[in-house]
């Protein structure tokens, strides 16, 4: 398998799938740019070899073709202040101008096409079909766009000598320039910088960790999280589950849980993953106390109550003191430590105080010697909040392709450069 360092892109043209989907304002102006500066060092490593570089990616999700405010123009100041490059662009990918600007790129040049998702066949979705189609109709328009797929696809790879995957954020889709252009490039395939730390560090975790090994899963139901929490069971030594999800399992056991959120549909599950918890000698932790509050507002009134005996009309939106004692105990022992999910509301500063406590310890067990990854959207967000981010050991940039690899899943774009 070729890698970005063993490649030689002396007078190459690499095509790169970046994730270029940043938040923009009203204004069109980048808000976040942590995902161009992620993808700035597989850049900077072609461009320094003497290949020239055409960046692909998406923004948002347009459903009808072009549309001004999913353009990537206006991300193009970012990236040449990032990159320190002047970016040309081609407003459409699939254009005659794509394909001539790309040709005539010179080494240490970029170019920049237009949102992939312009054009349905980057996901191989149908799109504008009529409410009322019927399954004959849906199974003609998939067909036709798959059949397309596979030019738009051809076109994208026409463009370059090879190709890198630098998206780790869309590696669990199977579309285009995720993963079906990787065929067109059978020796001249490989990650990018940022998706070679994501596979390394999430596989450091999964394969090999120091034990004791604690993964935490917060966030809000069990429905969403249940392949995780099956998957991880078999690899850890503690799980500390929080968030929402512990009134369905308090529920399951009998507990009154109030208004908290709680799925009476994953009752068996949750029964079922607590006994296979003791079947594998896994530590399973659930919240003893939970911060109660009488509105899902940051005003609301609170109070601490024990997280099965939660009054009628109050709901539980963060863990409590005893909890945070017990995580805190448990995250101190470990050496390998994996978090997903916020263990309360943590957007509103009332219910943050059981997430920046899970933040903390796993803090100082990293600064203790322990390996500790961090990932899913929310739990990012969380972690920037309270400006930790640079004291864990690392910090993924995944939502669902984190989920994914979680669960033991092949990432199709993973896939689709090793085989
Ligand atoms: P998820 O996308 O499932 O990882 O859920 C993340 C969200 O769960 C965050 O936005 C949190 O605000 C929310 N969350 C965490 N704990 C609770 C709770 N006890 N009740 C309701 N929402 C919660």
């Amino acid at each position: 398998m070729a890698t970005i360092d063993s490649y030689d892109f002396k007078g190459k043209r690499a095509i790169i799938r970046v994730d270029f989907n940043v938040p923009l304002n009203e204004k069109g102006e980048v808000t976040d740019d942590t995902r161009i500066r992620a993808a700035i060092p597989t850049i900077k490593k072609v461009l320094d070899e003497g290949g020239s570089v055409i960046l692909m990616s998406h923004l948002g999700r347009p459903k009808k073709g072009p549309e001004d405010k999913f353009s990537l123009r206006h991300i193009i100041p970012t990236v040449e202040k990032r990159l320190g490059v002047k970016v040309d662009f081609a407003d459409d990918c699939m254009g005659a101008d794509a394909a001539s600007k790309a040709a005539a790129l010179k080494p240490g040049q970029v170019l920049l096409l237009e949102n992939l998702r312009f054009y349905a066949e980057e996901e191989g979705k149908p799109r504008g079909l009529a409410e009322d189609a019927t399954d004959e109709e849906k199974a003609a328009a998939k067909k036709a766009v798959k059949a397309s797929q596979k030019e738009f696809t051809k076109k994208l790879a026409s463009y370059a000598d090879c190709y890198i995957n630098d998206a780790f954020g869309t590696a669990h889709r199977a579309h285009a320039s995720t993963a079906l252009i990787a065929e067109y490039f059978p020796n001249d395939k490989m990650f990018g910088y940022l998706m070679e730390g994501e596979l390394k560090a999430i596989d450091k975790v999964l394969q090999n960790p120091a034990k004791p090994f604690t993964a935490i899963l917060g966030g809000s139901k069990v429905s969403t999280k249940i392949s995780v929490i099956e998957n991880l069971m078999k690899r850890v030594d503690n799980l500390i589950l929080g968030g929402g999800m512990t009134y369905t399992f308090k529920a399951a056991l009998g507990g009154k849980v109030g208004q908290s959120i709680c799925e009476p549909d994953q009752f068996d599950t949750a029964l079922n993953i607590l006994k296979q918890a003791k079947e594998l000698g896994v530590n399973l932790v659930l919240a003893e106390d939970a911060v109660a509050a009488d509105a899902f507002s940051n005003d609301a009134n609170t109070q601490v109550c024990p997280s099965d005996n939660i009054p009628d009309g109050w709901e539980g939106l963060d863990v409590g003191p005893k909890a945070i004692d017990a995580f805190d105990k448990v995250i101190g022992e470990s050496k390998t430590i994996l978090w997903n999910g916020p263990v309360g509301v943590f957007e509103m500063d009332t219910f943050a105080k059981g997430s920046r406590a899970i933040a903390d310890s796993v803090v100082a067990a990293t600064a203790k010697g322990a390996y500790s990854l961090i990932g899913g959207g929310d739990t990012v967000a969380c972690i920037n909040k309270f400006g930790l981010a640079d004291k864990v050991s690392y910090v993924s940039t995944g939502g669902g392709a984190l989920l994914e690899y979680m669960e033991g899943i092949e990432l199709p774009g993973v896939a689709a450069i090793r085989k």
